[in-house]
């Protein structure tokens, strides 16, 4: 099973949020109370992991994100 948010396997039980199985986002998608992350926190944070982590500047990072987030479930009905 994909992550609907971010495209993330889940192969693990942990990997879902919250440990819970029958979620079908995964632990980097939810808040701290399990609940989903919103398109603008989700955006925010993808946009903040690749300029991070891989050293986009923020307007390639911006634009990887959008066009990443446009093909996941979550956010289909999107139009960033
Ligand atoms: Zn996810």
């Amino acid at each position: 099973m994909k992550c609907i948010a971010c495209g993330m396997d889940m192969l693990r039980e942990e990997d879902h949020a919250g440990g819970d199985a029958s979620k079908d986002y995964c632990l980097h998608c939810c808040r701290p109370d399990g609940s989903m992350q919103s398109f603008e926190e989700k955006r925010a944070g993808m946009i903040e992991f690749m300029m991070g982590k891989q050293g986009f500047d923020r307007g390639a990072a911006e634009a990887l994100t959008d066009s990443a987030m446009r093909g996941l479930p979550a956010w289909s009905g999107r139009r960033p």
